[in-house]
């Protein structure tokens, strides 16, 4: 179904339930309200011109207005581009050139970020731009206004005329192994996939869902809002980014039942010096998705956030995003070493990467992807979805994944991130793994860096612990000694203060690649 009309169904069971809260400006909304203040962004932008398929940007950090815009754009048939609160003039001007921006909503500043300057930058150089709102502002007022004249039944009219498999997104990947790319979701693709990932963490009208994450990434505004609204249940937004102590604030406050975050994120959490002192016992479960989480984090959020049925997801941005999950009755092991099985109506298979030839259970190999959450295509890149999805429809998804006897999947690293020691193919990810157990180490990545005589070796980038005394490399050497085969024992050894990162949580290991390649 559409996903105003899905809404509307929402609207129609759970009326007084709480549908929406911002905690930084104080604001809620029930269902009934929340429907009515989306209606209203529609309503304006039917009066401000917007056509079924105009594209609609929003460049902002979260708020209440990102959630309204979303549901607003979908409800009169625009498609929503995705625009990254990380990005510079530069960057913008690229993506509202690419997918042809018309109206663009953004945020005014936050922290040292002035959108308000950058987009006045780089408008002159957009042609299809032809009106900007900023939330907050009298801009963002004007365009309300319009609402006023826009009778109902022209937002019933505009319905009639969408169909679920029309284009509703243009969502950027992360950008974690180069520049990001637009894939365009329909309807279908991220209502089909909300609805399931909220099904399989149980969610109810009694669920309260915080949201640190980026809405204008899918772990936000699928995952997050298509997953709490198509079940009743209630978005939280703690904070406008990422931030661990309002985030522990917001679940205590509000006494949330579900908290995402990718791994970093927990970690942050469970660092704080006051972690103790939240009252964090309303949580059950929560999403932890986008890269590996280490053993020993899973345990204490477990333990320690009361997440007893935390659920982990792997998926991509083109496949809306998720494929596989965790269950709520899986024990530790499936949620540690595991990143679930594959959800309702999709397909996985895993291939040798070289032949395409589908491989027997406990073989690595290239993960694929099939059904309804395919992406409809990379936006105007033909040739580079063809680099990806192949005549069968099958999504390649560059990751290296085995399939266990049991179905539950396992992601052994990124095709992109494997390091060729003379030909031995090792995984970022297991050293990482062993790392961690080191006392002196807070964090740490694996990288390849070129080397003459073995193609490749492996450099270990560290964060160490607070307080932590220097750590040398002949110190990791010897504490990898017997325990780690010699050719995945790192080469190198670089002391970090952090690590380059995406606003989704990801590290760029491309990044930490060329700054010490
Ligand atoms: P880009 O494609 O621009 O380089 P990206 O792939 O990080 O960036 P996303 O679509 O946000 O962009 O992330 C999808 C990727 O994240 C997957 O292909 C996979 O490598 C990784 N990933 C997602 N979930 C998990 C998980 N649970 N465990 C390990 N890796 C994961
Ligand atoms: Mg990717």
């Amino acid at each position: 179904d559409t996903i105003g009309r899905n809404l509307d169904r929402s609207v129609a069971t759970w009326p007084g339930r709480d549908a929406l809260v911002d905690v930084p400006s104080g604001r809620r909304w029930t269902y009934a309200e929340f429907g009515a203040a989306v209606d209203e962004v529609a309503r304006a932008l039917l009066a401000a011109d917007v056509a079924k398929g105009d594209r609609v940007g929003i460049w902002a950090v979260n708020c209440a207005e990102w959630v309204l815009v979303q549901y607003a754009t979908a409800r009169v048939g625009a498609v929503l581009v995705n625009i990254n609160p990380a990005y510079r003039s530069h960057e913008l001007a690229y993506v509202l050139k690419q997918a042809g921006v018309s109206v663009l909503v953004a945020s005014q500043t936050h922290k040292s970020s002035d959108y308000r300057a950058m987009v006045e930058q780089v408008r002159a150089a957009c042609p299809d731009l032809r009106r900007v709102c900023y939330i907050g502002d009298a801009s963002w007022d004007e365009l309300l206004t319009g609402a006023a004249a826009v009778a109902p039944d022209q937002l019933d009219h505009r319905e009639a005329e969408l169909s679920c498999d029309d284009p509703v997104n243009i969502q950027y990947t992360s950008g974690t192994t180069g520049f990001p790319k637009g894939a365009t979701l329909s309807h279908h693709n991220i209502l089909n996939n909300g609805y399931w990932v909220g099904r399989t963490v149980g969610y109810t009208e009694a669920d309260r869902v915080c949201l640190p994450v980026p809405f204008y990434h899918c772990f936000g505004m699928v995952m997050g809002n298509l997953a709490a609204t198509s079940h009743g249940a209630c978005v939280v937004i703690p904070a406008p980014s990422f931030d661990p102590v309002a985030t522990l604030r917001a679940v205590e406050h509000e006494r949330c039942t579900s908290l995402y975050g990718v791994p970093t994120m927990f970690i942050a959490e469970l660092n704080l010096a006051d972690f103790a002192s939240y009252d964090l016992s309303s949580l059950r479960t929560g999403i932890m998705a986008g890269s590996p989480c280490p053993v020993e984090v899973m345990k204490r959020v477990v333990a320690e956030m009361h997440m007893e049925q935390v659920s982990i997801c792997y998926g991509m941005t083109e496949t809306s995003p998720v494929s596989t999950q965790t269950r709520m009755d899986d024990d530790l092991e499936r949620r540690t070493a595991t990143v679930g099985r594959v959800l309702p109506h999709i397909e996985v298979k895993v291939v040798d990467p070289a032949t395409g030839v589908t491989l027997p259970r406990g073989t690595s190999g290239e993960l694929c992807t099939r059904g309804y959450s395919v992406m409809l295509g990379y936006w105007q890149e033909p040739e580079r979805t063809a680099e990806v999805i192949d005549a069968g429809r099958w999504m390649h998804t560059g990751d290296l994944a085995v399939m266990r006897d049991d179905g539950y999947v396992q992601i052994v690293g990124r095709i992109k991130d494997m390091i060729i020691r003379g030909g031995e193919n090792i995984y970022p990810r297991e050293i990482e793994e062993f790392l961690y157990g080191h006392p002196k180490i807070a964090d740490v990545q694996v990288v390849g860096v070129p080397d003459e005589r073995y193609g490749e070796v492996p450099l270990a980038c560290v964060i160490l612990r607070e307080g932590a005394e220097p750590l040398t490399l002949a110190e990791l050497r010897a504490f990898c000694e017997g325990r780690l085969a010699h050719y995945k024992v790192p080469a190198g050894l670089r002391i970090v203060e952090d690590f380059p990162m995406t606003v989704s949580g990801k590290v760029r290991k491309v990044e930490l690649r060329e700054r010490f390649g």
